[in-house]
C-alpha cells in the first residue's frame, strides 16, 4: 500500500471515505473539497483504491509511437460537468477534438462495410433498408404514445428493452440494424435485455413530451435554431495523451490538497457500522473511520463489502449484471489495410453472428494515436452474448479478430503490434428491473445514513455520466454533513 498525499488530521474535521479511485471516485473526492471549502466546512476525504494506478476504466499504454486505450477512447463535449472538471483541472489545452471525418460511421451487414445514413436525404436514398423498412421508420409519427409512460420510469412493468421500443416505434428491421449495434457499441450489451428507461432515459422522456421520436428532433432543432446559444454539439473529444490524462490529472490535484490522502494498491474488504461512525475495512487489516463513505467502485465490489452490514442491499447488488470485454489493438502498416479508414469504425449487428462487437479505427478519430505510416484499429468483443470470450488467450482474440476484419477492410499479412486488453466486468448492464432495482436499494440506504453507492453500476456507464453524478453525490454527502452539526469531540480518527 503506498501513501501519498497529507497528515491526516484528527481532531473536529468530518471525514469521508471515497472507495474506489477511478473517475467516479476521483471527481467526487476533488467536488467533496471543493464543496466544504465553499461552506466552511472542515473535511478530510481518504480516497482508497485497490489497483496499483488510479483511473479504473480510463487507462492509456504509450509505446514506441502507440497510444493505446484499454478503455474509453473519448467523451462527448456536450455534458458541463466534464467540460467544468476540464477546465478545474487546467486540461483545456490538451483536448483533443475528433476528426470530421469520424462523423462517418459504418455498420457489417451482409459482410459488407456499408456507411449509416447521417442525414434524412441519405437515409432516402440508403439501400440498407428496403423500402418497406423506410416507410416503417417514416411511420413513426403515427405509432401512439405509449399509454403508460404517464407512470414511474422505475416500475417494471412498463419497463420495455431498447429493442422492443426500437421495434415498438421505427419496426423491426430499424432496431436490429441501428439500435441493436448501438447498444453494443456504448454498453458492449444486447439492445434485447437493456432497459431504455435506465441506458437511455432522454428516450422515455421524448416519446412522453412529444409523442414521437421524429417530432421531438423537430421540436429539438427549433430550439436550438432559436437560441443564441445553441449549446455544445455533442463532439467526440479525448485528451492529446489519451484518457488517462484526466484521472492522473485528478490524482495529481488530490495530492496535492492537504485535506486528502489517495492510496493506491489499497483494497477494500467490507464496511461497517460503528453508532453514527462507518468502518471501511482494507486487505492490510487496517480500518479508515469516516463520517460519510461514497462508494464508487463497481456494484459486485459493494455487495462483497456491505454482504455483514445488509444482506438485502448487497444481495440487490449482487444483482446487477457485468459483462466481460477484450479490447484488441492492432496496428498495422498503413499500405498493408487496403480500406481508406476514413471515418470512426464499424459496429456489428447481433444478426451477422460475428464474433466481434465492432472495430475503432483510432487513428482517424484522433491524432498521435499511431507512429508515422501506420494505422490504429481498436477491436471489441465479448459482451452477454459471448460471455466466454476471455477464455481464449491474447494470440486465439487477435487471429479471430484479424479473420473478421481482413476482408472487410483489406487487411495485409499480420498486424504490426497487437495488445490485448482484458475486462473480466467490462461494463454494468441495466437490465429491464434496474430502475426498479435502484428505488429498493435506495430504500435501504436510508436506513444507512451516510453510505452512498455511487459509479457506473447505478444511473449511466459513460465517462460523462459518470463526472455528473460526482457533482450531485459530493452536494447529497456535504448537505447531510452539514445537517448532522458539529462533529462531538473524540470522534473517529
Ligand atoms: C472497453 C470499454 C470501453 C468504454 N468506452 C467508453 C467510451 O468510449 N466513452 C465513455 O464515456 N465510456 C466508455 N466506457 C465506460 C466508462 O469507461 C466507465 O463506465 C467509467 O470509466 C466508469 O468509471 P467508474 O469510476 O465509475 O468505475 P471504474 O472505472 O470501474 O473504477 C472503479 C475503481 O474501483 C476500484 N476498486 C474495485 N474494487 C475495489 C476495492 N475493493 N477497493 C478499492 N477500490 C476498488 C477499481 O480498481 C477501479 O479503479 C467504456 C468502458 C469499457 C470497459
Amino acid at each position: 500500500m503506498t501513501e501519498q498525499g497529507v497528515a491526516k488530521q484528527q481532531g473536529n474535521a468530518r471525514r469521508a471515505v471515497v472507495v474506489g479511485g477511478g473517475v467516479s471516485g476521483l471527481a467526487t473526492a476533488l467536488r467533496l473539497l471543493e464543496g466544504a471549502t465553499a461552506r466552511g466546512l472542515d473535511l478530510r476525504v481518504d480516497v482508497l483504491e485497490a489497483a496499483p494506478q488510479v483511473g479504473g476504466n480510463l487507462r492509456t499504454s504509450a509505446h514506441d509511437g502507440w497510444r493505446l486505450e484499454w478503455g474509453p477512447n473519448g467523451f462527448l463535449d456536450n455534458e458541463p460537468a466534464t467540460l467544468r472538471l476540464v477546465d478545474r483541472l487546467g486540461l483545456r489545452d490538451e483536448l483533443v477534438r475528433s476528426s470530421d471525418a469520424a462523423r462517418r460511421r459504418f455498420l457489417v451487414v451482409g459482410g459488407r462495410l456499408r456507411e449509416i445514413p447521417a442525414s434524412p436525404p441519405a437515409f432516402l436514398k440508403t439501400d440498407l433498408f428496403t423500402p418497406r423498412a423506410k416507410l416503417r421508420v417514416l411511420g413513426e409519427l403515427l405509432v401512439p404514445r405509449r399509454r403508460d409512460l404517464g407512470r414511474a420510469a422505475d416500475d417494471p412493468a412498463t419497463d420495455e428493452s431498447v429493442w422492443e421500443f426500437g421495434r415498438r416505434r421505427l419496426g423491426r428491421d430499424f432496431a436490429e440494424l441501428m439500435l441493436d449495434p448501438m447498444v453494443k457499441g456504448i454498453f458492449g450489451g444486447d439492445a434485447r435485455r437493456l432497459s431504455l428507461a435506465a441506458a437511455f432515459p432522454r428516450m422515455v422522456e421524448l416519446e412522453r413530451d412529444h409523442g414521437s421520436l421524429f417530432r421531438a428532433l423537430a421540436a429539438i432543432s427549433k430550439q436550438r435554431k432559436r437560441a443564441a446559444d445553441a449549446g455544445p454539439s455533442g463532439t467526440l473529444h479525448s485528451f492529446r495523451d489519451g484518457m488517462a490524462t484526466l484521472p492522473a490529472a485528478l490524482a495529481r490535484t488530490l495530492r496535492g490538497d492537504p485535506r486528502a490522502t489517495l492510496v493506491t494498491g489499497c483494497a477494500v474488504t467490507s464496511i461497517r457500522r460503528d453508532g453514527a461512525i462507518w468502518r471501511v475495512g482494507v486487505d492490510e487489516g487496517a480500518s479508515f473511520d469516516a463520517d460519510a463513505v461514497v462508494h464508487a467502485a463497481p456494484a459486485h465490489a459493494a455487495a462483497a463489502h456491505l454482504h455483514d452490514l445488509d444482506p438485502a442491499l448487497s444481495g440487490l447488488l449482487d444483482e446487477i449484471p457485468y459483462v466481460p470485454m477484450a479490447v484488441i489493438a492492432l496496428g498495422y502498416a498503413r499500405g498493408d489495410v487496403a480500406h481508406d479508414l476514413d471515418g470512426f469504425g464499424a459496429l456489428i449487428p447481433t444478426c451477422e453472428r460475428s464474433r466481434l462487437l465492432g472495430a475503432l479505427w483510432t487513428s482517424s478519430i484522433f491524432p498521435g494515436r499511431a507512429p508515422d505510416g501506420r494505422v490504429l484499429l481498436h477491436c471489441m468483443a465479448g459482451g452477454p452474448l459471448d460471455p466466454r470470450v476471455l477464455d481464449d488467450d491474447d494470440d486465439a482474440l487477435r487471429d479471430r479478430a484479424v479473420a473478421e476484419l481482413r476482408g472487410l477492410m483489406g487487411l495485409r499479412g499480420d498486424p504490426a503490434m497487437t495488445r490485448v486488453f482484458r475486462h473480466p466486468r467490462a461494463i454494468a448492464q441495466y437490465e429491464p428491473g434496474h430502475l426498479d432495482r435502484l428505488r429498493r436499494m435506495d430504500a435501504r440506504l436510508a436506513g444507512l445514513p451516510g453510505l452512498h453507492l455511487s459509479g457506473s453500476s447505478y444511473r449511466g456507464v459513460s465517462v460523462n455520466a459518470c463526472i455528473k453524478e460526482s457533482e450531485t453525490m459530493a452536494a447529497a454527502v456535504l448537505d447531510r454533513l452539514a445537517a448532522a452539526g458539529p462533529r462531538v469531540e473524540g470522534g473517529p480518527a
